[in-house]
């Protein structure tokens, strides 16, 4: 079972404001969007991106509990057969993602920001630049199993490492992000902010922009989905595809923690990731 503290995890933020030209969808749903639509009416031409926690599966206490909305493996396969490419992007392990998806036909798994990721075709790949850092990888994980303060959570991920101060009091939470940065500053690794967490990652240059680029090339309809800041450059990518011509559509999926920088490159914001599933569910139907 899933727990969360916060009441009502769908809640959009107060204070996060919609883009003007944006459309924001309530966690009962509203259809599809115009801004989607394309997604689902020119399913063959498109590429999709998914995060993962956040938005196919509700962020929880324990990142370990996170478990993706009802149906989702279901709905991944359904748009894997339609779309041209279907691609879930995460900071997770693949391994997690495998585990908690299963392998839905048709969709590419990249964890890792892209570090590595199992092709639709199930053959496992692993950035080698990055494969020389696991060592490195490996101490700094030991140091912050060591050093990491009461209440603060170690998430070792063999290529990365996550520091979650989620339970964690405020000065424990202080605490953790400085022995974060203090094994950074020490090892090279570089820091990636996340939703009450912090991730030590090589320093190899993959973010989710560039599995967006590498994955989403060429396709005239291209979209993401995301909910924290590791999802801006994805976003990011996206938008530059229609800079160059093609349809695409950015969806945040927003709570009371959602990262302003994100909404603000968002066509479309969606209440939680139960009404984002709903969505793609309704893009899966066709
Ligand atoms: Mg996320």
């Amino acid at each position: 079972m899933t727990t969360s503290r916060r009441k009502s995890p769908q809640a959009p933020a107060d204070g996060v404001a919609v883009p003007a030209d944006g459309v924001a969808v309530p966690a009962d749903g509203v259809g599809v969007p115009a801004a989607v639509a394309p997604l689902r009416d020119r399913a063959a031409e498109a590429a999709l991106f998914l995060d993962y926690d956040g938005t196919l599966a509700p962020i929880v206490d324990e990142p370990a509990d996170a478990r993706p909305v009802p149906g989702v493996p279901e709905i991944l396969a359904r748009l894997g057969e339609r779309l041209a490419v279907v691609a879930v992007v995460s900071g997770r392990p693949v391994a997690y993602l495998e585990e908690a998806l299963g392998r839905p036909s048709g969709v590419h798994l990249a964890g890792l920001y892209g570090v590595e990721e199992i092709d639709v075709d199930g053959t496992l790949r692993r950035d080698a630049a990055a494969e020389q850092w696991r060592g490195t990888v490996a101490d700094a994980t030991a140091v912050l199993l060591r050093d990491a303060p009461a209440g603060a959570e170690v998430e070792p991920k063999g290529l990365s490492v996550a520091v979650h101060w989620r339970r964690a009091s405020p000065a424990a939470a202080g605490e953790a992000q400085q022995a974060v940065a203090a094994v950074a500053a020490r090892t090279g690794l570089v820091a990636q902010p996340g939703r009450m967490s912090v991730e030590l990652r090589p320093p190899v240059g993959a973010d989710k922009g560039t599995v967006v680029e590498r994955l989403g090339a060429g396709r005239p309809v291209v979209g993401c989905f995301g909910d924290d800041v590791g999802d801006v450059p994805a976003f990011e990518a996206v938008l530059a595809f229609r800079h160059a011509g093609a349809t695409a559509v950015t969806v945040a999926v927003v709570d009371t923690e959602s990262p302003p920088e994100l909404v603000a490159l968002a066509d479309v914001v969606v209440a939680g990731a139960e009404a984002a599933v709903a969505l793609l569910e309704a893009v899966a139907a066709g």
